[in-house]
């Protein structure tokens, strides 16, 4: 797990152009699909350094650019002040100068593919073994992973990094064909009456997730 942040972000980049123009030649231990039309949201692969998710990127709503852009300035200031800028000087860098640049970053209405390391597989095998899935899928539990929103139906599900880790491992244990994941779909928080024991996150749109299961 040595390295410094410059190697981390470069492997980063490595891996995700590998991934981006090799995928469709590389045996998936598992992959992640759309409950609804079937198209890959995301998929683990073994390389030399252990196992990394690929995943199509979520699309932000324009309510959501807005929000995270705001976000985004609101960190900037706090920054600069940290650092000892003058307040105004630091309120006309970033919120301040809000109004004159464009909400509109086009790169978030167009999910960007991206990958995340997700560590070696013996672990994930290890995992599966020692999981039960009723135990490790429950809804009441704290959900970690990334958004990835489906290019045919636009639905942003939740690739859970537990659920992809039990995939692989189980992949990889039996010696099977790639293990298919149907994700939860990521739902405005109080939308589902199915979720009311599941956790909410995040504090300017909170979301929950339905449950994730093997297809
Ligand atoms: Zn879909």
């Amino acid at each position: 797990m040595a390295g410094t942040a410059g190697e981390w972000f470069d492997r980063h980049e490595e891996v995700g152009r590998y991934l981006c123009a090799k995928r469709r030649d590389l045996r998936a231990l598992a992959a992640a699909q759309c409950e609804r039309d079937s198209r890959l949201l995301g998929a683990v692969y073994h390389l030399k350094d252990g196992m990394w998710l690929w995943h199509r990127g979520s699309r932000f709503t324009p309510e959501e650019s807005t929000r995270e852009y705001l976000a985004n300035a609101a960190n900037e200031y706090d920054t600069l002040i940290e650092y000892g800028e003058d307040r105004a000087k630091a309120w006309a860098m970033t919120l301040g100068a809000v109004g004159e640049r464009s909400f509109c970053s086009p790169e978030r209405n167009n999910p960007i593919p991206e990958v995340v390391k997700l560590g070696g597989v013996e672990r994930a095998v290890e995992f599966y073994r020692a999981s039960s899935l009723a135990e490790i899928s429950r809804l009441d539990r704290e959900l970690r992973g990334v958004f990835s929103t489906c290019p045919k139906c636009r639905l942003t599900y939740l690739i859970e990094y537990r659920a992809m880790h039990y995939a692989a491992g189980k992949a990889a244990a039996e010696r099977t064909r790639q293990v298919i994941v149907l994700p939860g779909r990521v739902v405005p928080d109080g939308r589902d009456p199915g979720l009311a024991a599941a956790r909410a996150y995040g504090l300017i749109s909170p979301w929950q997730a339905t449950q994730w299961r093997l297809c």
